[in-house]
Parts: structure tokens; sequence; C-alpha cells
């Protein structure tokens, strides 16, 4: 029999997270207070983020950092997740490359997110804080954090982008049956947030709003520190276990791949799959490629420019050297919450800036269309961030069929969409706009 998925055991969950900064000849350039116009320091971000990921994300020079025995065995949870080769998908494109895909839709909150949260959360224990909170756009990472709050016995709030709020009011539940308090943003209990609704009553939010409210009740509260689900290097650091975990199950499949692709909103999944790979291009001379696909409708890596920009709407954060669309941009309302993100993260846009990422946009209607393909071909119905991924997986496939190359496509399917299915049926019935807008609230 021919072998569909490959699977390790609990034991090979990786000890260590990957850190690219050691190997990157040029760094990322580092974060600025706006301040003061000096670039941050560690002991700047610790009344904001738990001290060890403050430290993790100013830290260039460790390659391999510990991952926390505790934060280890509550990823046996659910890892390592299965990488499975899309057999179906291939035979209804009929091409010959062979497609993979790293399967992050099994986690107990259906993405990759949790990968990060759970280690947040362990980090606020360590430090003796009592309370987290953090914004979230399709409410995949208010869930992560939620459960992984619950997990470590912490509480959470979190400001929930408004159109998502109502869009999605099953992530509402599942992050209120965790425990944690949710609003939607903007909202009136903050500064930021009212700010922006005396300006535009009927502003349906964005991450970088939610972003300011939640960094804005951190501050004022004792006991409470912030957490960020994507963007930040320490995010990245921690998803770089989907990456490493793949390089051992690729050798299990006896290949190794040409192409990643992963879909991207601040990168952190995109990282997380690519980077452990990509340090094979940087140390060993390896050419594999790594293809970011993000929404047509918040495009940054194809039409964003390269600049110092906040991380946040109202200006809270350090300034990130990041490709952005201004910290100002409000982001057309697809259904791809995870993706409407004005900005990259600042190594992925380092990385980008030199050559070895490549960007592609994908529109709403495509990504849907994408989508369904891969659930009738697979029996998983994706998110629809993740249908950006298999898009742009598509794409490269037909590519293959036409020149007759059988390449190795490996994607990381960040997460499932069954908590999405509105989405999928306003696509179904035909009233899906191709960039989303207003008329899709
Ligand atoms: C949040 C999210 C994304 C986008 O975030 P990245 O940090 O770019 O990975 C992608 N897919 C899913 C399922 C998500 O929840």
């Amino acid at each position: 029999m021919r072998h569909k998925r490959f699977i390790l055991p609990e034991e090979l969950i990786p000890t260590q997270w990957y850190n690219i900064q050691a190997d990157m000849k040029t760094k990322p350039e580092p974060m600025i207070d706006p301040r003061t116009r000096k670039p941050v320091k560690a002991e700047d971000l610790y009344p904001l983020f738990a001290t060890a990921c403050a430290d993790q994300e100013l830290n260039q020079t460790d390659r391999w950092i510990d991952i926390p025995e505790e934060v280890r065995a509550k990823y046996a949870n659910y890892r390592c997740t299965p990488l499975v080769r899309a057999y179906g998908l291939e035979k209804a494109l009929d091409t010959p490359a062979h497609i993979y895909f790293k399967d992050e839709s099994v986690s107990p909150v259906g993405s990759h997110k949790l990968n990060s949260a759970l280690a947040q959360a362990y980090y606020c224990k360590k430090d003796g804080v009592t309370n987290v909170t953090t914004e979230t756009g399709a409410g995949q990472w208010g869930a992560a954090l939620s459960y992984a709050c619950s997990v470590f016995g912490l509480e959470c709030a979190v400001y929930q982008v408004k159109i998502s709020y109502n869009q999605k009011p099953y992530r509402r539940s599942i992050m209120q049956v965790f425990g944690a308090q949710v609003t939607p943003s903007p909202s009136m209990s903050t500064r930021a947030g009212k700010d922006i609704l005396t300006a535009m009553p009927n502003c349906q939010g964005s991450l970088g709003t939610a972003i300011s409210e939640a960094v804005e009740l951190a501050e004022m509260t004792p006991g409470c520190k912030y957490a960020l689900g994507s963007v930040l290097s320490h995010v990245s650091l921690h998803q770089t276990v989907i990456g490493l975990e793949a390089e051992k199950q690729m050798e299990m499949a006896g290949e190794y791949p040409d192409t990643i692709i992963a879909c991207f909103g601040g990168g952190s999944n995109f990282g997380g799959i690519s980077f452990p790979f990509m340090r094979h291009n940087l140390l060993d001379g390896r050419k594999t490629r790594f293809i970011a696909a993000e929404p047509a409708s918040c495009p940054k890596l194809t039409h964003g420019k390269f600049s110092y920009d906040y991380g946040d709407e109202a200006g809270y954060t350090p300034m990130i050297p990041m490709y952005t669309l201004g910290h100002d941009f409000q982001p057309a309302n697809i259904h791809a919450g995870g993706l409407r993100y004005h900005g990259a993260g600042a190594i992925v846009s380092q990385l980008r800036k030199e050559g070895m990422i490549e960007a592609v946009d994908i529109r709403q209607l495509d990504s849907f269309k994408a989508g369904c393909m891969f659930a009738r071909a697979e029996g998983i119905i994706p998110a629809p961030e993740s249908c950006h991924a298999i898009a742009a997986t598509i794409q490269e496939a037909l590519k293959c069929k036409e020149s007759g190359e059988s390449k190795v496509i490996l994607f990381n399917l960040s997460g499932h969409g069954l908590v999405d299915m509105s989405a999928y049926d306003q696509y179904l019935s035909g009233s899906l706009l191709d960039t989303g807008s207003q008329e899709n609230i």
C-alpha cells in the first residue's frame, strides 16, 4: 500500500525551537521605541510581555531554544501532527507534482495558533501573572489563547474584531466555553476604541485596532500581560515545531520539498513551516522556494512598502521594520479574518527584502474555489485562511502539469473551517464578493 499519512510518535515532538535569526547573514533591523527613537531592549518589553517571550523576541544569536517540558507535555495533546500526501488533490488536478500538507487543523482548537498560545500562557504563569489579554480576528488566536489560559490557570480577556464577532459567533462561544471574557472591538472600554468609534461609528474593526485595545487594557491592569498571536519573532519561533516535524516526516516519505507554501497573515504559520527548511538554503545551499499566499485585499508583501511602522492602529506598539500597507489601513471584510493585518513580521520582511521569499495574492472567490476542491478531494474543510495556501498550491501544481515536471510541493494546512461554514454558505449561494466589502457583513 502506498503511504498516505506520515506519523511521528510523541517522543519525537521537538525539544527545541529553531531561531532562524541566528543563521541570517543580515539580521532584521531592531524594533524602535517611537518615544525615544532608540532600539527596543528586552527590558522595555517586560511590562507588556512574558519575560521569556521578550528575551526570545530580541535573541539573534541562539540557533536553538529549549521548549519547556511543561509546554511539550501539552503539545502531546495533539502533536506530532500528521504530514499527509494529497493523492486526492493530485488526481483531481491531474498533475505530476507530489503534493504534501502538514495538518495543523488537528489541534484541539482547530489551528496552528495553539503552538504559540501554550508557550505564551506557560511563560505568563511562570512570571506570576494572573490575567492575560489579547486581540483576535476570526477568533482562532482568541480560541487558542483561551484554551491555553484555562490549561495553565489564567484569566483571559479577548478583544475580537467586530466583523468577526458577528460573522463567527461560534468562535466567540468556544472562547467563552474555555472561560474567556470576549469584547467586540472597537469598544467603548478603551481610549483607542472610543477614538475610532467617535470618528467612524460604523467601524467594523481591524486587528490593528483590537491590538491597541488589548495593549491598553494590559497596561492599565496590574498583574496582566499581553499575548500576540502572530507578527512578532517569538511567535514564529514557537511555530517552528511545524517545520521541524515536517522535516522528519518528509524524510520518512523519502522526498524533500522543492516548494513550500503557506498563507500569510502576519507570518507565523508561514515562518513555522518555512524556517526549518530555509536553514538548509542558508547553510547547505539548498534551493527550496518559499511562497507566501496573501489575500488580494490585504497584500502587504506584494503591494506594501518596506518601512518602520506601528504594529497596531493607535500606535501604542514599538515600530517594526516591515512590509506594510500603513498601520491605519482598513482591510476589506473578507472571511479570512486571520489574514486581515496590515503588516508582516520583521524576520519575514527582511527575508522578503533579500529575495528569499516569494509572495502571491489570491482573490477571495479563488480561495474558496480552491478550498472546496481540496475538501472534496481530501475530506477536510479548510479554514478560509488556509484556502489561500491551497489556491497557491493549485497554481504551482498546474504549472507542473504544463511543464511535465513532478515537483514536490509542501503546504501548511493552518486550520480547519468547520466554524466558518457561514462563509462557505455565502460562497456556495453565490453571494460572496470577490474581495469582500461592507456588503458582506
Ligand atoms: C491566524 C491564522 C492565520 C494567519 O496567521 P499567521 O500568523 O500569518 O500564520 C492563518 N491560518 C489560520 C487558520 C489562522 O488562524
